[in-house]
């Protein structure tokens, strides 16, 4: 197998300078992307534009996505895990490697999301790779997969308030979130999910769908391998033991359980070993497999195609509807603003924005039918109709185009949708206008008013 192939392609940032990497063109070096920064306020700031130049490019924007996002505290190995992450999808979906090979040789340092913090710590935020992996599901639906890291802390009162947002963000965003813990899942860790068992019950009452899809908790250093196994069968024991409800609960430990499962589709766990001495303690160590437990990697072989293998890939949904590239673009615009407040937002909010954002995409998907239609009737290579001819075709694919803004299930009820309709017909009765000028473009009779015209025309 190529380990260079693979080593370049997961060539990164420090082999080039800051000035370089700024005019690099996004495709041409992986290389992790800041999409979430947090202001020296606290408040966050998404830039849309990078957001934009990884997922609106032409073969991946129509694709339905999935999101695979790593949350949890701070050093506790979330980018050292994900540039495994990166290694896999490296080898399956861009070099096409059918191998188990793929955790890569025994020397070759670990490259991709920066891993070696050292005790400074990160800015809060979310990164975002740049190099979103195509490949197709075994229903033949085509994909993109988008990889997410978090960078937050935990550690002190003015930073609560980052990470919590960060955390929402990332569970909102995904559709597979791990929840990256050290040695247990503790009752605090349990609490972070709250503000979601909140929402999830707000989305679940208005449509009926379950939120979220996938949390897979992913228990780092994990101490008792004689208690529960590692891996995903000893992460499933320690799971319904965390998650049971019992009568000498306090009735909120047992409200919060209840909830939480109501929020995802599926719920696990996963136990990992330590990784050994040296990836804990070395300063010197380059994430080399050579100096990694044994324990350790045989797990990653397990974990990692488990979240990552095509057949256990999930899609991002939102409202029970898969959701393409372009349309979570405009879910990440809308739950930002939800955040650029203060204070964490409400439950409640969260829901409008999501509510907002499935609105958006209805008026997108409708429009986009309205200009395929009209292209087909009046494009570019069309030749020339009269009026009333344009017009009527406007009307009658108008009317197809508002059909299927209404037929679609959107969240928020038929008032809030009533909006976005305006909204729709006024888009719809701009681009007509175009449309329409340029049919008039195509008439050789007027132009043949203009005075050269008809000069040239007496000439002749
Ligand atoms: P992050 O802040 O969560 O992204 O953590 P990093 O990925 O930057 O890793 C922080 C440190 O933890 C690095 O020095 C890694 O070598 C080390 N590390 C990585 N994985 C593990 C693990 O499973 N257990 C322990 N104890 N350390 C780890
Ligand atoms: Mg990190």
């Amino acid at each position: 197998m190529s380990e260079t192939r693979q080593r370049k392609h997961l060539q990164k940032r420090e082999s080039s300078t800051e000035d370089e990497f700024e005019h690099e063109d996004t495709m041409s070096t992986p290389h992790a992307v800041p999409i979430v920064l947090a202001g020296e306020d606290h408040s966050f700031k998404l830039d849309e534009d990078a957001l934009k130049r990884v997922l609106m490019r032409d073969e991946i924007k129509d694709r339905y996505v999935v999101v695979v996002s790593v949350a949890g505290a701070f050093r506790h190995g979330k980018s050292f895990l994900l540039d495994f992450f990166l290694r896999y999808m490296s080898a399956k979906y861009v070099l096409k490697q059918n191998t188990s090979e793929w955790i890569g040789s025994e020397d070759a340092p670990l490259e991709g999301f920066s891993w070696k913090g050292g005790s400074e710590r990160d800015t809060t935020g979310i990164l975002m790779w740049s190099e979103v992996f195509l490949t197709e599901l075994v229903t033949g639906e085509k994909v993109a997969v988008v990889l997410l890291d978090t960078q937050g802390t935990w550690d002190s009162k003015s930073t609560v308030k980052e990470c919590a947002t960060i955390f929402a963000l990332s569970t909102m965003l995904s559709s597979v979130q791990i929840y990256n813990l050290s040695s247990n899942i503790q009752e605090d860790d349990l609490q972070h999910l709250q503000l979601f068992t909140e929402y999830g019950r707000l989305a679940l009452a208005d449509s009926g769908k379950t939120p979220f899809q996938r949390l897979q908790f992913l228990v780092r250093d994990w101490r008792f391998p004689y208690e529960a196994p590692y891996g995903a069968v000893g992460g499933q024991q320690i799971l319904e033991k965390r998650l049971e409800v019992n009568e000498h609960q306090h009735t909120e430990l047992q409200s919060l359980r209840k909830h939480i499962r109501s929020c995802f589709m599926e719920i696990a766990c996963f136990l990992m070993p330590h990784p050994g001495i040296k990836v804990a303690t070395s300063p010197t160590f380059d994430g080399r497999l050579g100096e990694i437990d044994s324990e350790f990697k045989d797990n990653l072989k397990i974990l990692v195609p488990m979240l990552l293998a095509p057949e256990n890939l999930v899609l991002k949904r939102i409202n029970g509807d898969k959701v393409k590239v372009r349309d979570f673009v405009q879910y990440f615009k809308s739950y930002m603003q939800i955040y650029e407040g203060n204070d964490l937002p409400e439950p409640k909010s969260m829901l409008v924005a999501t509510a907002e954002a499935n609105n958006l995409a209805a008026v997108a998907d409708a429009k986009d039918v309205y200009v395929s239609m009209m292209e087909d009737v009046c494009g570019g290579t069309k030749p020339y109709l009269n009026t009333e001819t344009i017009e009527s075709e406007h009307r009658k694919v108008k009317d197809k185009a508002i059909q299927q803004f209404t037929k679609k299930k959107k969240m928020g009820g038929e008032e809030f949708s009533q909006t976005y309709k305006e909204q729709l017909e006024k888009d719809i009765e701009e681009t007509f206008a175009q449309f329409k000028a340029h049919n008039e473009s195509k008439n050789i009779f007027k132009s043949a008013r203009t005075p050269a015209v008809f000069f040239i025309l007496a000439v002749l």
